[in-house]
């Protein structure tokens, strides 16, 4: 299997190359050259399996430069109980006879994007390994709070890898910040930098972008890398879950075999609704896959006119996770929909950048039609509907899946589609705990008490058990507590690493 750009700039390469690379060096996204297929007789012959199995599986098709004992090796460190509190990774949590929610919130952050990151930095640490580079790899992150945590979560412990992250001073939640200053592990680093996040992502941009420093670290041994979210390594472990969630609604005698189902992906960078296509492609039984989007409704107005537009205003949500502009990940959903139409996709995100925007074809965005579903939801729908659905089924829901759970309710009224549907759970409700808490109790609920408070009283209310990555940070001993200024950060670098 060969990896090539979504732009026909480049040439073909493994995965694991892709992977090391990240991005395609003169712009543009890696994705496979073909499809791999599981015809119904595979897909039967995985009912039953674990989460694991579905994965050797999977993954196998995609990394073929791998061995299948390093992709086993990967496989065995990331999905484990000692990452999941759950022996499913992923457990479907059953609302009605049609409504299934995909908790994807079981890894160590309570965020859907430890289902990459915990895996990813193995492929990484591999990949590097199997390409013969002969430095060691430092990960440098930027991160407004919650990747931040999911990076060092994954990359911690990693042989022949370093991470530094990189967070505003001041500019994350107390909950946030213990969560990364009280990370462990020998290979991780913490900088609060005095700034706001955009300072602080041009600062770590900046160190990408110097030539100089690059070949100074280059001769001490030493490489630069990122863990973005438009690697290749990132997407692929989202596959998995789509297959799992299938074969479990099957086993729960929720669906036959061969039977179409609803996907519904609370989206942001369109990475995680993405995975569910390729899911779909490989042969997946998707009735529609449905794109869930808060205020920043970017997607929503592109499927529904084929114009791209992110000359809008940038509105903060109570779903902050999915406050984007530019979906990255919609650029190698176009080159697939295209038919590998690279020369139209360099054209397309040309637009993008110089003008922020860009229009499909009329073909182009008809094609999307037949497996895609876009809505939206508004900030009082979203803290209504998770009030609804506590009142209904006793279940919580974070506000990003409540934004999938309007957008579906919406959808099921128009179309009167009522197809077995698995909703996507990104997040675990303790993590917006403030906003659920709101959401159940009104705002009186949360005016004047800190997090910890709001935790124990969601606990309390919920019945649900404090997610153990937000449990007792503040009584965990604080481990990284360096403090810069944004034109120190080289400086920084070079004294964590010890030149
Ligand atoms: C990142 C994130 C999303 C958006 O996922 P994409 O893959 O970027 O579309 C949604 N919800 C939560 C909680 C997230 O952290």
């Amino acid at each position: 299997m060969k990896y090539v750009s979504t732009r026909n700039n480049f040439n073909r390469v493994d995965s694991a190359e892709a992977i090391k690379l990240g991005m395609v060096p003169p712009g543009g996204l890696f994705v496979p050259e073909e499809i791999p297929l599981v015809n119904v007789a595979k897909l039967a012959g995985l009912a039953g399996k674990g989460y694991r199995d579905v994965a050797r599986e999977i993954l196998g098709m995609f990394l073929t430069d791998y061995l299948p004992e390093e992709i086993d090796d990967c496989i065995q460190r990331a999905y484990n109980d000692r990452n999941f509190d759950h022996p499913d990774m992923a457990p479907l949590s059953k609302l009605d006879d049609t409504s299934y929610i995909l908790e994807l919130w079981h890894g160590p952050t309570a965020a859907f994007k430890d289902m990459a990151l915990q895996i990813m930095p193995h492929f990484l640490s591999r990949a590097v390994e199997k390409l013969g580079a002969d430095r060691e790899t430092v990960i440098l992150v930027a991160t407004s709070g919650d990747t931040g945590k999911a990076a060092l979560e994954g990359f911690k412990n990693v042989p022949g890898i370093k991470i530094i992250v990189f967070y505003p001073h001041g500019g994350v939640s107390k909950v946030q910040e213990l969560q990364m200053t009280t990370t462990d592990g020998d290979n991780t680093w913490v900088v609060a930098v005095r700034g706001n996040f955009d300072d602080c992502q041009n600062a770590v941009k900046q160190v990408f972008g110097d030539d100089a420093y690059n070949r100074f670290l280059a001769e001490k041994g030493y490489e630069l890398s990122s863990a973005n979210s438009i690697n290749w390594g990132r997407l692929l472990p989202q596959i998995v879950y789509y297959f799992w969630a299938y074969l479990d609604l099957v086993g729960k005698k929720a669906v036959s075999h061969g039977d179409r189902v609803n996907f519904v992906v609370p989206t942001g960078n369109f990475g995680n609704i993405l995975a569910a296509y390729y899911a779909y492609r490989m042969g997946l039984p998707v009735n529609k896959l449905i794109c869930a989007s808060n205020e920043n409704r970017v997607l929503t107005d592109f499927f529904a006119t084929g114009k791209y537009d992110r000359n809008r205003e940038f509105i903060k949500t109570v779903s902050p996770s999915m406050d984007i502009l530019i979906s990255s990940n919609l650029e190698r959903f176009l080159f697939e929909v295209t038919g590998h139409d690279g020369e139209k996709i360099g054209q397309w995100l040309g637009q993008l950048n110089t003008e922020g925007r860009f229009q499909v074809d009329e073909e182009t965005r008809k094609q999307t039609e037949h497996i895609l579903c876009a809505g939206w939801a508004g900030e009082a729908e979203t803290l209504e509907t998770i009030k609804a659905v506590h009142e209904k089924y006793g279940y919580t829901v974070d506000t990003h899946t409540a934004v999938g759970v309007k957008v579906y309710y919406d959808y099921v009224r128009r179309t009167g589609d009522h197809s077995v549907t698995v909703l996507d759970a990104t997040a675990s409700p303790f993590k917006f705990n403030r906003a659920v808490l709101k959401a159940l109790r009104g705002e009186a609920a949360i005016s004047g008490k800190d997090e910890f408070e709001i935790l124990r009283e969601l606990e309390h209310i919920t019945g649900m058990e404090i997610h153990r990555g937000l449990k007792n940070l503040d009584s965990r001993p604080v481990t990284h507590d360096r403090v810069s200024d944004k034109g120190e950060i080289k400086r920084d670098i070079a004294e964590i690493l010890g030149l």
